[in-house]
């Protein structure tokens, strides 16, 4: 792989107590072509723009995929990535639905490991901090018409990232719009989801609340999930979530978890869930925790959820399994808990 590096890195610059979510990136970026049928090799270069046809394929008619990962760093300064091999079948999903290219599994995971071992200094060692990743591919051919591109680009760009969601966050159950229906592309990280989800995420900003819970497209009675997270809730000392059905997305994060509550005896229920079924626990008083999973913010507790004429109000401060299981990820994020599972990747500093 060609490496071509700054003369001078912006990282010491950089406060790490102070990070803004997704404004700072790191000084390289990693660019692979896909052309002629088959991958070229990728290389590494100082992070730049690209210059864009007006009839790029993507721009208008929407192929373009993405990832969201994070390396930490071992308290012996070894950058660690988490599940990375699963990212890889992930954008390989997203890109089967959206007909695009796939990217290799040793290349992906090459790819990403060049890069975060490159950038290692970029990595925050503040507990909850984290380098993000994000691998993205998208249509490169420039054509006027609906069809499959060509050319692509994967390219990988990193960020380094402070505590996400610190604060417990409050939803809304949608009631009018829907995020994805079975036969969809909800299942895909594809951009057009995000651009669909920006008008209901607005307006339930502006009646007070955080995100949107979305719900199925035919009765809005069953839950989906959440702006960028999978959804989970404790009842009764059993863990809920939503099954997966063609229209939520396939959170690592939301696997993991499972795994994790499985094998320390809690019985989980990933089902078609309705928001009735939550209210009358809520009602009756045996909700005891909700929160949200996701790469980016590991878990997030929900201390509020509007649900028609109900208002949940729940208090994150006497949750108990949220935080034992971020606490495991987070340890296991920094080499002090044991990954007995093979998700933790050790990547060589460059
Ligand atoms: C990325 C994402 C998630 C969380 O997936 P993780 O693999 O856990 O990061 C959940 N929902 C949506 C819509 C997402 O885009």
């Amino acid at each position: 792989m060609k490496i071509t590096t700054v003369e001078t890195s912006r990282v010491s610059t950089i406060d790490f107590n102070n990070l803004p979510f997704g404004q700072i990136c790191t000084d390289h970026m990693y660019v692979a072509d896909y052309r002629n049928g088959k991958w070229e090799e990728g290389e590494i270069m100082p992070l730049q723009n690209f210059s864009i046809h007006p009839a790029n394929l993507a721009l208008h008619y929407g192929q373009s995929i993405f990832e969201g990962m994070k390396a930490s760093k071992h308290h012996d300064g070894t950058p660690l990535l988490f599940r990375v091999e699963e990212h890889a079948h992930r954008i390989n999903a997203s890109a089967e639905r959206m007909c695009m290219p796939t990217i290799p599994v040793d290349m992906f995971v090459e790819a990403i490991s060049a890069i975060v071992g490159l950038e290692s200094a970029w990595i925050p060692p503040q507990e909850g901090s984290a380098l993000y990743i994000r691998p993205f591919m998208f249509a490169t051919e420039e054509f006027v018409g609906v069809r499959p591109s060509e050319e692509y680009k994967f390219v990988i760009f990193t960020c380094p990232v402070g505590p996400y969601y610190s604060k417990p966050v409050s939803l809304r159950a949608e009631d009018k719009y829907v995020r994805a229906t079975p036969g969809g592309v909800g299942e895909a990280k594809t951009c057009g989801n995000y651009a669909a989800s920006l008008y209901p995420a607005m307006k339930a900003k502006e009646a007070g609340y955080d995100q949107v819970m979305w719900m199925d497209p035919y009765e809005f009675k069953y839950i989906q999930e959440v702006g960028t997270m999978n959804i989970f809730f404790v009842i009764d000392g059993k863990v809920y979530t939503p099954g997966l059905n063609g229209a939520i997305l396939h959170g690592i994060t939301r696997k993991s978890m499972i795994q994790l509550l499985e094998d320390k005896g809690y019985k989980v229920i990933a089902e078609k869930l309705s928001l009735d079924f939550v209210v009358d626990a809520y009602e009756s008083g045996t909700l005891q925790e909700v929160f949200g999973t996701g790469t980016a913010a590991v878990i997030s507790t929900v201390n509020k959820i509007a649900a028609g004429d109900t208002i949940i109000n729940i208090d994150p401060s006497t949750y108990k399994i949220a935080p034992m299981l971020k606490a495991t990820i987070d340890g296991m994020r920094t080499g002090s808990v044991a990954d007995p599972y093979g998700w933790i990747t050790r990547v060589e500093s460059l």
